[in-house]
Order: C-alpha cells, then structure tokens, then sequence
C-alpha cells in the first residue's frame, strides 16, 4: 500500500473549508494561524478494503463509522487529528485506520489489537499514578505520527489488516480464555470493550493502558473501552504522542484517568522532520487535559542532533513549568537506534544536563529514563525536606516513604494518585 499526497479535489475541499471558517472573521484568519496541519496529509488514495475483506471486517465487528468527522459531497472531512484527512470514497487516512466505504468514514481498528500485556505502570512510563500496581496495555495497528525513531514501528506503521487475519475462525476473548495461545490466535482474536474490562479486572490489574501504538489512531474503540474501564470501577491511562484535536480530546479526556505524554520537542520544523507532524497541537492538547482534570506527566525523548539542543530544551522546561505549572513530572529518556534513524545512544551527560535545565525552570519532579544504573534517575525527592520519598527499581517500587500522599519525613504534599 503506498501512500500519495492529497489531490486536486481534496485540497479544494480542505481550502473550500478553511476559507469558509475565514470568511465568518475579519483580517487574518486564526483557524489559519493555529489550525493549519504541518503538511498536506498524506493518504492512501483507492487503498480502503474491498470486497471479501470488507465484509469480512464488518461482519467481525472490526469495522465502525468513526466518530469525529463531517461528510462533504461524497468525501469524509476527518476531524480527529490535526492531520486532517479528507477521504473521497476508496481512500484511507494517513493513520492507515481510517477508510471511506461510500461517503462513510469508517475505523477499522475496533476491538482488533494486535498487542496485549501485563505491564508494571512505572513501564509506561508513569511514576505518581498507582506507583507498584500493573496495567493491562493494549494497542491496535496504525499511527498518525511518522516518527523517524519509533520503536513500535511494527505495528504503528501497519495497517489493521497486516495484523489481523479476519478469514480465519474468530477467538473471542474473555474472562475464561484471556489471552491468546500463538500468533496464529492472536491474529484471530476480537476484544470487546466490556470483555477488556473483565479481563482486566479479573487479571486484579487497576487500570488499562492505550498504549505502544498510538490511541489517537484506534479512539472510537479507546473511548469505548475507557467507558466500560470505568463502569467495573477501573482506571484509565493513556499513552499518546496528544495529536488530537480538542473535541475529540475533550470527550476522551472524560473517561481518563491519567496520561502520558510524548511530548517530543520544542521546534515546529523538528516536529515536522523528525515526526512528521506540528508541535502547537501537542501543546494545546496538554492544556486540554490538564483543564479536564486528568493527570499527566511527560516524556521527552531526547534524540541526538534533533532534540538535544539545551536552548530548546530549556524552552520547553519554562513552558512546562509556566502552562502546565511545576508539578507536572517530566522524564528525559535516552534515545536508542530504531526504525530509520540509526544514530548511537544519546549521552547520559546530555540528559543530565536536561534534567539541571528542567531543575532550573522550577520542575519538581524529574526522571531520566533508559539508562541502567544512573544514580537516582527514578527517584522522587519531596521538594521541602529533599528526601526520597519514592524510590524505583528499573520498573519496580523499591521503597515508597509516603503517608496518603504526603512525605512521611516532613508531610509536604507530593502530587499524584497514589492509591487506587
Ligand atoms: S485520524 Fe487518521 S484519517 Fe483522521 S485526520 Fe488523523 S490521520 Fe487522517
């Protein structure tokens, strides 16, 4: 399946809709300012399932009209990402999850991952949210980033149908058959949202994860799980890179829990290079679910000659402390050669000099992650008496010195959800 940029009738529909939103202001346009995509999307022109395959996804139930999207003289306008798809009918979006069947935008990454584990949740990683528990994780095939370096690239770069085999006899999962038992059943198996619930519930894990691919990319199927999650009385984590746009956002954030987010630099044209998208989204969308309550920390991946600059760094570190205010928990984490980019690990000096810029800004709580044996890099120190109050083991607790959750040495208050 190869991807081509929008074409003629696409970009007229897409600049049809922006001027129309431009023609209710006057002077310059902000949809134009804020909500310009990085790039035209790219989309797989004619590559929506056909025939027998379609059916067949439909009939699993794989397949469900998507949420987020407006139809506009046979295409689907698609509003989900900032990515902003529009599909005439037979096309599928730049997340390879989104197709349109006869003017119908469609998801077909419902109830079909093509991951499931067990995790620790310090593994996502989060380190203030349900400290030693674990966290049943899960992911369908498809992204809407580009990332250079991913490390998930076997399934975020795939289409749904390059994981799922739905010719074959369907395993349906469930409290008393969880799991499947080879490669061959998994490819076969279908997970509905009540039946995750369970299954999570009876695995005694407190919350689920929407993880390792991106859960923009699978939303409908992530919002229904996220409300049955919740219904059993469990949590709800997400594991995002944020590209999203805020309705669909807000209507998530709603049954969240908490986030982790991929914030992955601090430059539009890196952003653009390196991840093939734009960072203000990302920026509007940490705001978004700090508004809505959800606990967040971030994660910065610090990449050699792409986001190792200290003075983009350090600008990120006065935005985070500023917007989102110096108890957000941010962890650097070490770079390792994936996907396209095969570049040598990056230096642990360079994340300790991140971590001291992030100190300096007024950043409370400040991990380093992916580098075995470095002093200190998971601990959590109480911010009055300096004391380590919670103490990590690679992705295991150590030692937790809090009392609910103030510093059983000098009872300052220590940000984040520590019990269940
Ligand atoms: S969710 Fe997919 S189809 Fe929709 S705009 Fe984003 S990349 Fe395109």
């Amino acid at each position: 399946m190869s991807a081509r940029s929008s074409m003629t009738r696409r970009t007229f529909l897409a600049r049809g809709a922006t001027l129309g939103a431009c023609a209710l202001t006057a002077g310059v346009c902000p949809a134009l300012l804020r909500s310009a995509p990085a790039q035209e999307a790219d989309i797989f022109s004619g590559g929506a399932p056909k025939g027998r395959t379609w059916d067949l996804w439909r009939k699993r139930g794989w397949a469900r009209e998507a949420a987020h999207y407006v139809r506009r003289d046979g295409a689907a306008e698609c509003l989900l990402c900032p990515n902003h798809c529009i599909l005439e009918p037979g096309d599928r979006g730049r997340c390879r999850n989104r197709v349109n069947i006869g003017g119908t935008l469609y998801t077909l990454a419902y109830a079909n991952p093509c991951a499931l584990h067990v995790d620790p949740v310090e593994k996502k990683p989060l380190f203030h949210f349900l400290p030693g528990t674990r966290t049943y994780s899960l992911a369908t095939a498809g992204c809407v980033l580009r990332c250079l370096n991913c490390q998930n690239w076997e399934i975020s770069q795939r289409s749904p149908e390059e994981t799922k085999d739905a010719a074959g006899e369907e395993l349906r999962l469930t409290p008393e058959r969880p799991g499947p038992r080879s490669l061959d059943e998994a490819r076969r198996a279908t997970l509905m949202p009540e039946d995750l619930a369970a299954i999570a519930a009876a695995l005694r894990c407190p919350s689920v994860s929407y993880t390792y691919s991106e859960p923009v990319a699978f939303y409908e199927y992530a919002l229904d799980s996220s409300r049955a999650v919740r219904a059993r009385g469990l949590r709800n984590i997400l594991v995002t890179s944020a590209y999203i746009r805020e309705a669909p956002l807000r209507e998530l954030a709603r049954w969240t829990d908490a986030a982790h987010v991929d914030l992955k630099g601090f430059d539009e044209a890196v952003y653009l290079k390196l991840n093939g998208g734009a960072l203000r989204p990302v920026l509007d969308a940490l705001l978004t679910l700090r508004r809505a309550g959800v606990w967040v920390e971030i994660v910065n991946l610090v990449v050699p000659t792409y986001t190792d600059r200290m003075d983009a760094i350090g600008r990120m570190c006065d935005w985070i402390a500023e917007a989102l205010g110096p108890d957000v928990p941010l962890h650097f984490s070490r770079c390792h050669p994936a996907h396209k980019l095969r570049l040598a690990p990056t230096p642990a000096d360079t994340l300790e000099a991140a971590r001291a810029r992030a100190r300096e800004a007024g950043l409370r709580y400040v991990y380093i992650g992916n580098v075995p044996g470095l002093k200190d890099a998971a601990t959590t120190f109480c911010p009055r008496c300096a004391k380590a109050v919670v103490v990590r083991d690679v992705y295991s607790l150590a030692a937790i010195h809090l009392e609910g959750s103030a510093c059983r040495f000098c009872g300052a208050t220590i940000p984040g959800v520590w019990r269940s």
